[in-house]
């Protein structure tokens, strides 16, 4: 067995048998007449659900109540034979399942699959790609959250494409509704030369563990985790309810010199709030067991009465770090470490846009190219040859980010013009541009029924305008977000978009609110709206006139932000 080889496996099993045995908290299903909570259906009553009686619960509680979401696969085959939509009910449970009924944009399924750590085999990319053809819309979308969409899937083709992913070695169990989603990693993990730790294993150990754990879905709200490795590319982990990031601590710190993970907790920007440090040290391989006994404090404890309040942020909120530190540890078998966060070797800089271009890797001779794919949209053919590239010159590996682009790892010097050139024949670029390679746009009215604006469609045009009319030397990211559900997190861009409808004359148009100046990690900051609705039309030049008045004001290289 190789040594690289051999160290990844450890990796592997350290956070798996760090889950599976150090676990105490139990799969509670609910109280019984005791108001002890029980792991046992048959005893548990049906009078609350973890301590939350009946006519207390919220709609989506009731139905999840009424049924767990992961038994509605003999319904799912039914209405796919009858090529039929399902009922309100079950139509929020097939989230479970990752499907979500898109009505009335597109009246079809969109599907959302996990894609552990934001890493993709080449063959699982082709897969996708035949999805998309054969089931979907004939397209596919990369997420904020490194995974992928395929939307127009119509009822009758449902089936086909879960049986179909789980061939292809992927899921989309719990991507949607109440659940844990799609469990992000930094995506330069492993080969990363500036990175403190190789995440990937972790980031896949706690996907596994979620999986096999039937307890931890149906939660009172949507829960994100991200595990950063410390490298150059930041995988926006202070947007999560959960944030691992590795750090080294050195001698003379009252700990054993070593890398840690460093806990942050309620990261929500929808809400303007970060992942804030709560004080805990842990060894890496305490993170899989420490999530899911907080995944199950939160379970137990958070609020399903309210879906405005459900969030984790709302439960430590009313509790303290403190009181929700003291609960977790009641389900862990190991003691938790703190260490102020100055006693840890502070975290490198990121690389703003460093998903994009050719950087080197770890290994001498070998390289990762970022490449940009417009609004993270693709084709199949445009999947397939990424696929074939990666095969050809690469690892076969796959990485997606949280700027809707992906990456090509490993490929050897004498490779990398070929593999440039291949990139452009395609269609993508790999240059580095100021605005394209961070330009995110959620699904837009085109595909969501909370959309104001078309914003894959305006991103595109957005940025053809700018990188037309203005040269920058600084990067700049733009976020455009059809509502105030924020998927594509316009809190954080230097410049957000949320869409709005805006009376031009007596017509309603599509437009936009601006907020400026908001960043992730050392350029952390929620934006502030500037300026109210404004038509697209009147945002190119608008837009312009800000980016011209940066470039004019700015002190040497200051960054627009
Ligand atoms: Fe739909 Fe709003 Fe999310 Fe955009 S931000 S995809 S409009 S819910």
């Amino acid at each position: 067995m190789n040594t690289a080889f051999a160290s990844h496996q450890k990796q592997y099993l350290e956070g798996f048998f760090a889950g599976v045995n150090q676990r105490v908290g139990m799969p509670f299903l609910g109280q019984n007449a005791q108001g002890q909570f029980t792991d046992d259906p048959a005893q548990a009553t049906e009078e609350s659900v973890y301590g939350t009686p009946l006519d207390e619960l919220c709609k989506e509680e009731l139905i999840k109540h009424e049924q767990n979401g992961l038994d509605v696969w003999d319904t799912i085959v039914k209405n796919s034979e009858l090529d039929q939509f399902p009922e309100a009910a079950d139509m929020f449970r097939y989230k479970f399942y990752g499907l979500f009924h898109v009505k009335p944009a597109q009246d079809s399924f969109m599907l959302r699959t996990r894609v552990a750590g934001c890493a993709l085999k080449s063959y699982q990319l082709t897969g996708l790609a035949e999805i998309a053809e054969d089931f979907g819309g004939g397209y596919a979308d990369i997420t904020t959250r490194g995974n992928f969409q395929i939307r127009e899937i119509m009822p009758r083709n449902t089936i086909s494409t879960l049986i179909k992913l789980d061939e292809i070695g992927l899921t989309s169990k719990g991507s949607g509704a109440d659940n844990l989603r799609n469990v992000t990693a930094s995506p330069t993990s492993g080969f990363d030369p500036e990175e403190v730790l190789d995440v990937l294993p972790y980031a896949k150990a706690m996907h596994h563990y979620i999986l096999n754990n039937r307890d931890l879905y149906g939660l009172p709200r949507k829960f994100n985790i991200a595990f950063d490795s410390g490298g150059r590319v930041s995988v926006c982990a202070d947007t999560n309810d959960i944030a691992f990031y590795a750090v080294r601590v050195d001698e003379g710190q009252g700990v054993e010199p070593g890398i840690y993970f460093r806990v942050q907790l309620c990261g929500i920007t929808g809400h303007k709030q970060f992942a804030k440090d709560c004080g805990l040290l842990i060894k890496p391989s305490e993170a899989v067991p420490l999530a899911a006994a907080m995944i199950r404090v939160f379970i137990e404890n958070g609020d399903r009465t309210n879906r405005k309040k459900a969030r984790l942020k709302y439960l430590v909120d009313d509790w303290g770090v403190d009181k929700f530190l003291d609960e977790t540890k009641k389900k862990l078998t190991f003691a938790l470490e703190t260490l102020a966060l100055d006693q840890c070797a502070p975290r490198a800089g990121t690389q703003q846009h460093g998903h994009i271009g050719v950087y080197d890797e770890r290994a001498a001779d070998y390289y990762y190219i970022g490449v940009v794919v417009p609004v993270g949209r693709m084709l199949p053919e445009q999947m397939k040859a990424i696929a074939k590239i990666a095969d050809q010159y690469g690892r076969g590996d796959i990485r997606l980010t949280a700027w809707q682009n992906l990456i090509i790892p490993g490929i050897r010097k004498e490779y990398v013009d070929t593999v440039k050139a291949a990139i452009v024949e395609i269609g993508f670029h790999y240059k580095s541009t100021t605005i394209s390679g961070g330009l995110i746009a959620c699904t837009g009215n085109a595909g969501c029924k909370f959309a104001a604006s078309n914003t894959k469609s305006h991103a595109v045009q957005l940025a053809d305008y700018l990188e037309a009319n203005i040269q920058l030397d600084q990067p700049i990211n733009i976020h455009l977000t059809g509502c105030h559900h924020s998927c594509a997190q316009h809190y954080i861009g230097d410049i957000g978009l949320i869409g709005a409808k805006v009376k031009v004359g007596d017509e309603s148009v599509e437009g936009y609110a601006v907020v400026l100046g908001g960043g992730v990690e050392e350029r952390q900051a929620i934006a502030h709206e500037v300026f109210a609705g404004t038509a697209f039309e009147d945002l190119k030049p608008l837009l312009m006139r800000v980016l011209q008045t940066y470039l004019s004001k700015r002190e040497g290289q200051e960054t627009f932000w």
